[in-house]
């Protein structure tokens, strides 16, 4: 009797993505990424989720964001300045609190009520050519 070699590729896969997890775990770095994706298992599963250069960004914390910029002398402020919602200009600034983004916020919400569908603990969106993005928790 032989073991069909798709098993031992199946071992193969969760014994790497194992590993790949326990090194996640106790690595110090991507401590931002952490809260968005604390386990490589649960970011694997999340099959919708297709990662770009925008997303990437705020996933990292690392990206155009004014907090970053000034870290690097690459921005005199890390204020953001928009509206009446001030603050430092961080992702979770972006995500949490920043007026821009309260219309696209708000009108996201009105879809997915009009949809009857609840709505997820995060969901990116992004505009037309990815130019304008919300992020509604
Ligand atoms: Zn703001």
């Amino acid at each position: 009797m032989s073991v069909p070699k798709s098993f031992y590729e199946s071992v193969f896969k969760e014994n790497v993505i194992s590993q790949w997890n326990s090194c996640y775990q106790i690595s110090h770095y991507a401590k931002f990424t952490k809260e968005f994706f604390p386990s490589i298992p649960g970011r694997l599963k999340s099959i919708h989720f297709i990662p770009n250069f925008r997303i990437t960004q705020f996933i990292t914390g690392h990206g155009n964001f004014k907090a970053y910029l000034k870290r690097f002398n690459l921005s005199r402020t890390d204020l953001c300045g928009i509206g009446s919602s001030g603050g430092i200009r961080d992702v979770n600034h972006l995500i949490l609190s920043c007026s821009k983004f309260t219309p696209a916020k708000m009108f996201t919400h009105q879809q997915f009520e009009e949809e009857q569908c609840s709505m997820p603990s995060i969901f990116l969106y992004f505009g037309p050519e990815q130019k304008l993005f919300c992020i509604i928790l």
